[in-house]
């Protein structure tokens, strides 16, 4: 297995930068996950590493071996795509075979090697059925065994399962990423979708506009994200901002949602906004889960009105009213209120996001 490193990456079509200036490390036998929104170029990155696409300007490696100038088939790679495009003809043994075949190994080594990544996946009773006679998550898993057949050094998949349905979808999820564990196979996936992102990988790459914004381990970019754009893609809900003004002086306050509420400042936040902002302008941001609602008043916390409780089940989701904004919290099932009721917030005090209004970088 290998690393895969890019360095100052840019790739273009035409006018269009789909790749800036893009720097990764990805470890060996690392589970990375590229997670953006459509048109970040998480494809084009994966394509660049998989020699599909030729970059204008930086350097790949795979391993210790800069590949920027060779094939895609030297580059000891397998790509796994959201069409997996199995041959209709052939049955799930002979689609797994094939690249073999094509590289003429021996029959009896071709047989052991199949057979072994089936038993693997769980297909090996399928092997002499073909892709009709599939359903799609055992097609998945054939073409899964035509990239692992190869042994080789990285796998890069891009949104494989997202043409499966929501259950399955979620099994698969699951088995990946123990698959990948087992394989002990250094992976890159592609994905816009946060919960596959937060359930698969070891670290996350979240990109916007070709850039990567942070790279973390799902903890890290879910609880302390870097921009504003980390925090407002990964979570759901998303978490809730609302614009905070700071007021310096002997007791530092944060006037927060145009007035709405304010907060003080701990001393070594106010160091941190002294040191690190740009001006006296924020985007306030917590989580849902961070909000503990009570029905009556009491220290610390926040009045408010409830606009709309939706029960979910395992939690309520509360809209809730403060000033001229809505905030999201999350609270236990047996936490009924109606609509118009008061109620009251009280903030996870070391839960709290502080984003610089014109830098977007997290300041707290
Ligand atoms: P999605 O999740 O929709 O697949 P993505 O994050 O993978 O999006 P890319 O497919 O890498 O994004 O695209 C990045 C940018 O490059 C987009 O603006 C896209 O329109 C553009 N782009 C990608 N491929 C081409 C191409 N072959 N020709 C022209 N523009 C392209």
């Amino acid at each position: 297995m290998a690393t895969v490193t890019v360095e100052k990456m840019t790739k273009r079509f035409g006018d269009v930068v789909a790749v800036r200036d893009l720097d990764l490390h990805v470890e060996d036998r690392e589970f990375m996950v590229f997670l953006g929104p459509s048109g970040c170029g998480k494809t084009t990155t994966l394509r660049s590493i998989a020699g599909l696409e030729k970059p204008e300007a930086g350097t790949i490696r795979i391993g210790d071996r800069v590949v920027n100038n060779l094939s895609p088939a030297v580059r000891d790679i397998a790509m796994v795509f959201q069409f997996y495009a199995l041959y209709p003809h052939k049955t799930a043994f002979e689609n797994i075979a094939f690249p073999l075949q094509a590289r003429n190994v021996p029959k009896d080594e071709i047989r052991r090697r199949v057979i072994e990544v089936a038993r693997v996946l769980h297909i090996e009773h399928l092997l002499e059925r073909r892709p009709r006679q599939l359903s799609g998550g055992e097609q998945q898993r054939v073409a899964l065994g035509r990239a692992m057949v190869r042994r080789p050094q990285v796998f890069l998949m891009d949104e494989p399962l997202t043409n499966l349905d929501a259950k399955l979808r979620a099994e698969m999820r699951a088995e990946l990423k123990r698959l990948q564990k087992d394989l002990n196979a250094t992976t890159i996936y592609v994905t816009h979708d946060q919960v596959e992102a937060m359930s698969m990988g070891d670290r996350i790459a979240v990109m916007k506009l070709g850039q990567i914004e942070q790279v973390g381990t799902p903890d890290e970019v879910y609880n302390h994200p870097s921009t504003l754009f980390v925090a407002g893609f990964v979570g759901s809900p998303a978490m809730n901002f609302l614009p905070a003004e700071y007021v310096d002086g002997a007791n530092p306050t944060l006037h927060v949602g145009g007035g709405a509420f304010s907060l003080d400042v701990r001393p070594e936040w106010a160091q941190a906004i002294r040191q690190k902002a740009t001006g006296n302008t924020f985007t306030f941001g917590i989580r849902s889960e961070d909000i503990a609602l009570y029905t009556e008043p009491g220290p610390d916390r926040i009045p408010s009105e409830v606009y709309v409780m939706e029960p979910l089940g395992d939690v309520n989701l509360f809209d809730l009213k403060v000033g001229e904004h809505i905030i999201k919290a999350k609270t236990l099932p047996n936490f009924r209120l109606r609509i118009g009721d008061s109620v009251w917030m009280k903030l996870d005090p070391d839960k709290l996001h502080l984003f610089d209004m014109q830098t977007e970088r997290a300041i707290l």
